[in-house]
């Protein structure tokens, strides 16, 4: 059984997480802090007002009762409180984590003071923090409580951060344009051109480079790393990361995902606990297509496709018959659906393709029998939900840490196609359409659909109870709390 609910001698241990204000970093921290109410923990999760606000309207009666929320004020304009939609949110979102330090300060001491005068919730015992909030280590230190990093990317990006210094140190960052093997030590080669557009020289992206540089070298102050990944997946970086080479302090790494609700493992129906309300009508139509036939077509929370790819994408599902189920974000600069599309695209598809523009429950789309592959960005959590899943996928990787994960689903993982791009970064249309028709029928997207079945079994096995993240999600709660009593 997944991450099951146990009498546990550590019934009243009380955690703070905070994650970055962002859908992607959200939504694992806030199934992170599920997982830790199951093992007896209170949870006081603190983020953005906002964000705590849309997490209150959708949760409304599914979130446990040991979870306590907590908005912090974030000055941001109701305008602007969307973090999620538009290129530039990455940039509001680095706004608003880096506002909310002193207030989050207050909080802590509330909490610890609110635990002296006998409160029924006891002091926290540690935070645990994303990666982008590195600010709370100082708050951590301050309270002389321990923090943990809680890490939503995979652990060979990890292992990258951690060699950052050294990368800087041996000046091969900054990157030069033509950058290509950068060996991290235990690793196979990564190439330069699939690493954050922010760590070139002479990227325009100044602020997110400071931001970035200032958090990663900070993760070597922790007291842990808690990675949504697990061993069977990427026990090479996760040794990698563990060594004296790239992580100096020893600084332990919990590899303890896939963060996924227990109930999916077991294959119990899940109340997807959406971020925003979800179009849950896409299910009734998926119910109604053959098995392993759809299409999904994906790219997050935050990433908007260019018009153009979006046309080039369209054409081929046109040429090429394929059902599919499309969330589709609008450009800012297209004003609505069907001027984006070839003429008569939207007639000729209707009975075989659905396009949606709200917010969905990916996992159940993913998970439904109906869906046979997915055309993702490769966001480390569409990326695991989907190998988790047992679905195969089709990378169109846009930014971060998207092409080295797009990378390993092809060349590590081998649960992918490969889509053939030009020197623009745009897929033509006779490209998707080739790669769309060998993921779903041809005999790549076979292999690639046994490989994602076997690692999904794999994955269900790591969070089971003798499972490889079940024992690191027991270590750390272990080391946590043995923190807690000699404190
Ligand atoms: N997601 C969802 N419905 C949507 C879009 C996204 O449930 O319509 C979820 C998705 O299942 C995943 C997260 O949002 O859990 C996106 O995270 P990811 O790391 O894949 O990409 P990001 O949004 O951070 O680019």
């Amino acid at each position: 059984m997944a991450f099951q609910a146990q009498p546990r001698a550590h019934a009243h241990a009380h955690a703070i997480i905070l994650p970055f204000p962002t859908q992607g970093h959200i939504i694992p921290a806030l199934k992170f802090a599920e997982t830790l109410t199951s093992q007896g923990f209170i949870i006081t999760f603190v983020c953005a007002e906002h964000r705590i606000a849309r997490i209150r309207k959708s949760h409304a009666s599914g979130l446990s009762p040991r979870i306590r929320l907590i908005g912090l004020p974030d000055e941001v304009p109701v305008a602007e409180q969307d973090v999620d939609q538009g290129s530039d949110s990455l940039l509001l979102a680095i706004r608003i984590a880096e506002n909310m330090a002193p207030a989050f300060e207050q909080t802590v001491n509330g909490l610890i003071e609110d635990a002296q005068k006998e409160s029924s919730i006891p002091p926290p015992l540690c935070i645990i923090s994303d990666f982008y909030v590195s600010w709370s280590q100082d708050t951590a230190n301050k309270f002389k409580i321990p923090r943990y990093v809680f890490y939503p990317s995979p652990c060979s990006c990890l292992a990258l951060m951690l060699y950052l210094p050294h990368l800087i140190e041996q000046g091969i960052v900054p990157l030069a344009p033509d950058a290509r093997d950068i060996v991290i030590p235990g690793l196979p080669p990564m190439d330069g051109s699939d690493m954050p557009e922010s760590w070139k020289q002479n990227s325009f992206m100044k602020e997110r480079r400071d931001f970035s540089f200032r958090n990663l070298f900070k993760l070597h102050e922790s007291s842990g790393i808690l990675v949504n990944t697990f061993y069977e997946l990427e026990g090479e970086a996760i040794d990698a990361a563990s060594t004296e080479a790239i992580n100096p302090n020893k600084v332990p790494i919990y590899a303890l995902g896939p963060i996924l609700p227990s109930k999916f493992f077991r294959g119990e129906p899940i109340d997807q606990q959406a971020f925003i309300q979800t179009d849950n009508e896409c299910l009734q139509w998926l119910n109604a297509q053959a098995p392993s036939s759809v299409l999904f077509i994906s790219f997050g929370s935050i990433a908007i496709l260019s018009i153009r790819q979006i046309q080039e994408i369209a054409k081929a599902l046109d040429a090429c018959q394929q059902a599919f189920l499309w969330i589709l974000r609008l450009p800012t600069s297209a004003t609505d659906q069907s001027t984006l599309f070839p003429e008569g695209f939207l007639s000729r598809t209707h009975n075989r393709g659905l396009i949606i523009s709200t917010w969905a429950p990916q996992l159940l789309i993913l998970s439904h029998p109906s869906t046979g592959g997915f055309m993702s960005h490769c966001g480390w959590n569409s990326t695991l939900e989907s190998i988790s899943s047992g679905v195969p996928i089709l990378p169109l990787p846009l930014f971060a840490e998207q092409h080295m994960n797009s990378r390993m689903v092809i060349n590590q993982f081998k649960v992918g196609v490969k889509l053939q791009r030009g020197a623009d970064g745009v897929a033509e249309n006779e490209n998707v359409e080739i790669a769309v028709m060998e993921l779903m029928q041809g005999e790549e997207g076979r292999a690639a659909r046994r490989r994602a079945r076997a690692l999904k079994e794999q994955a269900a096995r790591a969070v089971s109870e003798a499972g490889s993240s079940h024992k690191a999600l027991d270590a750390f709660i272990q080391a946590a709390t043995i923190t807690h009593t000699q404190t």
